[in-house]
Formats: C-alpha cells, structure tokens, sequence
C-alpha cells in the first residue's frame, strides 16, 4: 500500500499500537506470574484487563473507518517485550527481579504513551472525534500504569532490592 497522507500515517500506527498491545496481552501474564510482590502481581493483572480493552479500542475505530487493525508487526514491542524475559533468565533474588520487571514495564509503557499521544493528536486533526476520546482513554490508563509502577518502586520494590547489597 502506498502512503501518502496523515490519514495513512494514522492508520498505519495504529496497526503497529494493535500488534503492540497483542504482544503485550501475552506477556503480561508471564510478568504476573514472574513477580513476588503482590502489589506489582496486581498492577500486572489490572494492566492486563486493560490492555485488552486497548486492543478492542483500536478494533472498534479501524471498524469505524471500514480498515483492518492487522497486518503490522511492532518490532519495537518485540525487542522490550524480548528485554524482559531477559531479565527473567538473569536476575533470581526476588526483590531484585521484581525491580527489573518494573524497568522494563516501564519502558513498555512510555514506549505507548508515545505511540497513544501521537494517534490521539492525529485523529483530533482528522476529526476522528470518537476516536480521539477512545485513545486518549487509553493514554490516561497508559499514563496511570506508568505512575502506579514508579510508586511501587519507589516506595517498597526498589529498597527492597537493595537490601541484598552490601
Ligand atoms: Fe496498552
Ligand atoms: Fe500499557
């Protein structure tokens, strides 16, 4: 397909936000289960119902607009998403891994935050109105997970990781 106007770039990101949050959908899961601290096995599974509904988001307005939300893979997403299993395989105290699972967490999310303020902008200009409150929910939810894991951190995870130091 050739791209020629915003209307392309906005479609052809938001197929790359669909791949991402299907990745994700898979991965979350795995970090749930990875985490020893209970508030950041829950921060995982509440993420995890609402990345389904980003996902459904991003369905509905490609619906809207008679386009499918497939056929792009985000590379991007593959290579954090590959950065956290890393982390599985090469940190075993538990505090420590929970900090790792939030660093790379964390980079997922501002990766999205990026990728959802960019669509919401496009789809404003487009005058995908529908569309802008949708992924604009999804960016507040984005944004709420990122600083609900810098308070997890901050507050408990990370000092509990450094406790192992000498
Ligand atoms: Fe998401
Ligand atoms: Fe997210």
């Amino acid at each position: 397909m050739q791209h020629e106007d915003l209307r392309d770039l906005y479609i052809d990101q938001l197929k790359d936000l669909y791949s991402a949050e299907n990745q994700l959908i898979k991965a979350l899961p795995k970090m749930a289960k990875a985490a020893s601290n209970e508030g950041l096995k829950s921060a995982f599974e509440t993420h995890l119902e609402e990345t389904r509904e980003h996902a459904q988001r991003i369905e509905q307005i490609m619906k809207d607009m008679g386009e499918s939300p497939k056929g792009k893979k985000c590379k991007a997403m593959e290579g954090l998403v590959e950065e956290g299993k890393e982390a599985l395989e090469e940190f075993e105290d538990p505090e420590v891994l929970d900090a790792a699972l939030i660093a790379a967490s964390q980079r997922v999310e501002h990766y999205e935050i990026a990728g959802y303020g960019c669509v919401r902008t496009y789809a404003n200009i487009l005058g995908e109105e529908k569309a802008a409150k949708l992924l604009q929910q999804t960016l507040d939810e984005e944004g709420k997970t990122d600083k609900l894991l810098t308070g997890l951190a901050e507050s408990s995870i990370n000092l509990e990781a450094a406790q192992g130091q000498a």
